[in-house]
């Protein structure tokens, strides 16, 4: 299965994610994670997307799209993979098409996780996450049970970016450039919406319904 799990910053692509990876064992591909780690490892890579990163704007394309085909060439990807964060802007989606033909696949379905913008900004602001694992936890909505990572016990963070300033930033690159997309993949008859604003639980419930039905 082929995904791409859509939504704005904060909607929850990322916590979902994690969840279809343990159902479906496929991989999660986010490119903000792959950004955060070359950030981490102080690389060329690294030091480009940091200030992109920081400015709340996005990362070139011709970078990203590299990223992502060295990627999607790996073994782990050949049953499929949950593209999360990727593709964001419609050069990207079409670069995708591409690395795609050429390995012979296709996408299977794009799901827009959906949240209106009013929740977005608190939900980025008060997210917490794992530095050992990458689990991902809200002071408000998704709080560990003490004041670190539930399933490991590793320290929480805060990202740099998830603040008020940047989200602002964040989420007025996803209106001009990544919203377009979801006209895009209606267009490709791939698309469906699920509403983002359902607890955590049920939001992955809708997701699975959806993906039952899809074959490959
Ligand atoms: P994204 O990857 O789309 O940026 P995340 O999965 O990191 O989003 O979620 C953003 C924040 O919102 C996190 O703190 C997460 O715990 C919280 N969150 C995720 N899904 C929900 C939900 N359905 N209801 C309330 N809060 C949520
Ligand atoms: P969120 O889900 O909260 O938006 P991500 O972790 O997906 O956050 O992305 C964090 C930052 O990494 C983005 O603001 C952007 O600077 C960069 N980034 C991630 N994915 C892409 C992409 N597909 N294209 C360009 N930049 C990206
Ligand atoms: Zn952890």
């Amino acid at each position: 299965m082929q995904l791409i799990l859509m939504g704005a910053p904060g909607a929850g692509k990322g916590t979902q994610a994690a969840k279809l990876v343990k159902k479906f064992s496929i991989p999660q591909i986010s490119t903000g994670d792959m950004f955060r780690a070359a950030v981490k490892e102080g690389t060329e890579l690294g030091k480009q997307a940091k200030a992109c990163m920081d400015a709340g704007k996005l990362v070139p394309d011709e970078v990203t799209i590299g990223i992502v085909r060295e990627r999607l060439v790996k073994d782990d990807c050949k049953n499929g993979f949950i593209l999360d964060g990727f593709p964001r802007t419609v050069e990207q989606a079409d670069a995708l098409t591409k690395i795609l033909d050429d390995l012979g696949k296709k996408l299977s379905r794009v799901l827009n996780i959906h949240v209106p913008s009013e929740d977005l900004i608190e939900r980025a602001v008060g997210r917490r996450i794992c530095k050992n694992c990458g689990a991902t936890y809200h002071v408000k909505f998704h709080p560990p049970k003490s004041d670190t990572c539930d399933e490991c016990g590793g320290q929480l963070y805060q990202r740099a970016d998830d603040n008020v300033e940047t989200m602002t930033n964040r989420l007025s690159v996803y209106e001009a450039s990544t919203r377009p997309l979801i006209d895009y993949y209606k267009r490709a008859g791939i698309y469906t919406e699920i509403d983002g604003r359902q607890p955590i639980d049920k939001v992955t419930e809708d997701l699975v319904n959806v993906l039952t039905s899809v074959k490959d």
